[in-house]
């Protein structure tokens, strides 16, 4: 992977591709990939193939990134160039956003949340854990210790347009927009966090929270969006902001004919916030002036970091 310059760490989003290792079922039925990273930031899409001829492979589908990660990049790479660049950011008076975007089972949850395949779930080595680790890094700096920031966590989810706060039993709470055009989350607990072991702690409250009284933990999460938030403050004044989003599958929309209707209405709402985040994403692109942030729950919660001029994003896909 090149090293990031000077034009990346000012680049406002930043787009790549994450292939997960085929699992025991698709080796066992002896799948085949569909996809193969022939360079750092090239994505080809192919038939299943055993051996993909590369030089030929302009003449598939092929797709340009920011960059693209084989199944041997671990968590750790996958993060240090896509939100690691974006934790100065929020130093820096900035917003921040990292999202996680793909199909049930892709490995959104993965790469966000950590490892929870095991008997013992392993958050230490998710995105939201590592970012929180370099947050309190950051702050021993001498120029950024002596503005005295102090850190906080939210943690929700947004399940079929309504927000949820993982971090206090699943309250459900009102998103209110005010004169001056800010969002709010109105209860939203934000928790005083003095250490990684703390965020740790908060992200494992916040992940049984999410799943407690679900049949299955995936399909519930395949239709919710995880919004895990790390905020600076400065006496008591917001300072940066970084959120970090376990989107719901994409998948979803081919629900929308199903003959279950709260499925349908659950498909229906999930396109419309992953279209609506598509147009915001596209409005901050090109410094475009209007933000169609209203479009959806999700994206009006996130409102502040898709507008003003510190704004910066990357997706995981
Ligand atoms: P999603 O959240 O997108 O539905 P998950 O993160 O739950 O997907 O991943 C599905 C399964 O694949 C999980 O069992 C997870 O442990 C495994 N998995 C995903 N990505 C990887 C990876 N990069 N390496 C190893 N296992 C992975
Ligand atoms: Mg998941």
């Amino acid at each position: 992977y090149r090293p990031l310059t000077t034009a990346d760490l000012e680049h406002r989003i930043c787009v790549c591709v994450r292939a997960r290792p085929l699992n025991k079922k698709e080796l066992t039925m002896k799948d085949l990939d569909v996809i193969t990273i022939p360079s750092k930031d090239v994505v080809m899409v192919h038939e299943p193939k055993q051996k993909v001829d590369l030089t030929r492979y302009l003449e598939n589908q092929t797709f340009r990134f920011d960059y693209a990660f084989d199944d041997s990049a671990d968590n750790d790479m996958v993060y240090r160039f896509t939100a690691r660049p974006l934790v100065e950011t929020i130093f820096e008076r900035g917003m921040a956003t990292c999202f996680a975007y793909g199909q049930t089972g892709s490995g959104k949850t993965h790469t966000m949340g950590g490892d929870f395949s095991g008997k013992n779930q392993d958050c230490s080595k998710g995105i939201y854990a590592l970012a929180a680790r370099d947050v309190f890094l950051m702050l021993k700096k001498p120029n950024y210790k002596k503005l005295d920031l102090n850190v906080y966590a939210t943690f929700f989810e947004i399940y079929s347009g309504k927000v949820f706060d993982l971090l206090n039993r699943k309250a459900k709470l009102r998103v209110l927009e005010d004169g001056k055009q800010q969002v709010q989350v109105v209860g939203l607990q934000e928790r005083d966090v003095k250490c990684t072991e703390d965020v740790l702690k908060l992200i494992e409250v916040g992940n049984s929270c999410r799943t407690s009284g679900q049949t299955s933990a995936n399909a519930h999460s395949s239709r919710s969006h995880a919004v895990f938030q790390i905020i600076l403050r400065r006496r008591g004044k917001m300072h940066g902001k970084f959120s970090l989003i376990d989107l719901a599958g994409n998948e979803r929309g081919a629900d929308t004919s199903s003959a279950d209707r709260q499925t349908r209405l659950e498909g229906a709402e999930i396109n419309k916030s992953l279209l609506a985040l598509k147009e915001c994403i596209r409005a901050l692109g090109r410094n475009k002036p209007h933000t169609p942030f209203r479009a959806s729950k999700l994206t009006q919660v996130l409102r502040d970091s898709f507008i003003g001029e510190n704004s910066r994003t990357c997706m995981v896909r």
